[in-house]
């Protein structure tokens, strides 16, 4: 095995979704992590998918209708800050992706201010036995902050009802990616 951090991303998160759930691609890029979602949550789930960017919300709907798979997203083309606009449910698994979109303008990133906002918004948003999935790149500018901020704010989760992890390559020269998981633990029943 030999897994891009994405795919690593997805065999974990796939644990979490059942059949009709509801889940969010916080940043809809070029798709990948929504056509995951759609084809995880089956014919009676539901995803919300944003993005600022026009053309990202529509290389995502190309991606699904060819993956047959539109009817289960609703791709909202606004900013992630706004969701609590969009979304009224719980959600299941909310994947964030940072950066920009290879191939389209670089200075279109995502900010560490704007991240943490939707984060801090998001986490009450999230169904127990949940996970919140953070993407983080380091290579442009502004990165690291955005990651080093993301981290801290996690960090911070209370350890009886969240299970925080940190994944990064380890042994060899780090292509400045690392994965962010956010669990929310189930209440105990005393
Ligand atoms: N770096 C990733 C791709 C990230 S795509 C990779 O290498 O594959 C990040 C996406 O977030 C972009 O499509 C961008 O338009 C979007 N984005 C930026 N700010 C956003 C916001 N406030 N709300 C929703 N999407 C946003």
């Amino acid at each position: 095995m030999n897994f891009q951090i994405t795919e690593y991303c997805h065999h974990i998160l796939e644990e979490y979704i059942e059949e009709g759930d509801i889940c969010i691609d916080a940043t809809a890029g070029n798709g990948g992590d929504t056509e995951f979602l759609c084809q995880k949550v089956g014919e009676t789930g539901n995803v919300y998918a944003f993005d600022v960017q026009e053309m990202a919300i529509s290389h995502t709907r190309e991606r699904l209708e060819r993956a047959n798979l539109s009817t289960r997203a609703k791709l909202i083309h606004d900013g992630h800050e706004k969701m609590q606009t969009y979304v009224k449910e719980e959600a299941k698994v909310i994947i964030f992706n940072f950066g920009y979109l290879p191939g389209t303008d670089k200075r279109r990133t995502t900010t560490a201010a704007g991240s943490l906002a939707a984060v801090e918004a998001l986490l009450e948003r999230l169904a127990p036995q949940g996970c919140l999935s953070l993407h983080c790149y380091t290579g442009h500018e502004g990165g690291a902050a955005e990651e080093a901020a993301l981290a801290q704010r996690l960090a911070r989760l209370e350890p009886r009802r969240w299970r925080v992890l940190h994944c990064r390559d380890a042994n060899r020269e780090s292509r400045g990616e690392s994965i962010l998981l956010a669990e929310r633990l189930p209440v105990r029943q005393r």
